[in-house]
């Protein structure tokens, strides 16, 4: 399903695997979009994030809201949160609320051709290795995150997520 670029936020798909519910979303994030969905969780929630395009300041606010009013008993993570999403995580504080990341897209580079893709960054695994994901590009390249500080900040935000979020 593939969605305008000015869409608001919705839940493209919602099914269950092992007892766990896997909503996608897809969309911006924005002061017109519908985050009811979150207050009535139940139970193990995955939200898959890639196609969250765009958010916009009130979005961002509402987001905020919006996790913080989840209700206390379900466990939500979140996977494969968009280049847009990830931004935020690592610039708002308290941006997930109670979510746990699992992973991320993080935007690489080909030194040299200069193409770029986004990687996927899992966070378990970047425990275990230590090290950004890098892919071979086309050209014979290598894809890499230019500058990984932005990538290493989100995995120790990340790392903190279960911490009680002051306010
Ligand atoms: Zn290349």
């Amino acid at each position: 399903m593939s969605l305008s670029p000015r869409t608001a936020l919705q839940v493209t798909s919602s099914i269950t695997v092992d007892g766990r519910t896997q909503l996608a979303l897809a969309g911006v994030i924005d002061e017109t979009c519908d985050l009811g969905f979150l207050r009535t969780l139940v139970g193990q929630v995955v939200l898959q994030a890639r196609e969250v395009r765009r958010l916009t300041s009130f979005g961002v606010r509402r987001w905020r809201d919006a996790v913080r009013a989840m209700p206390p008993t379900c466990l939500v993570e979140m996977t494969e949160a968009s280049p847009a999403f990830a931004d935020h995580i690592r610039l708002v504080a308290g941006f997930l609320g109670p979510i746990r990341l699992r992973s991320f897209f993080a935007v690489a580079t080909c030194e040299r051709c200069e193409a770029s893709t986004s990687l996927l960054v899992d966070l378990e695994r970047y425990r275990e290795s230590k090290r950004l994901p890098t892919k071979a590009c086309t050209c014979g390249g290598a894809l890499e995150c230019a500058d990984p500080q932005p990538y290493f900040d989100i995995l120790l935000r990340a790392a903190g997520a279960n911490r009680p979020t002051p306010g």
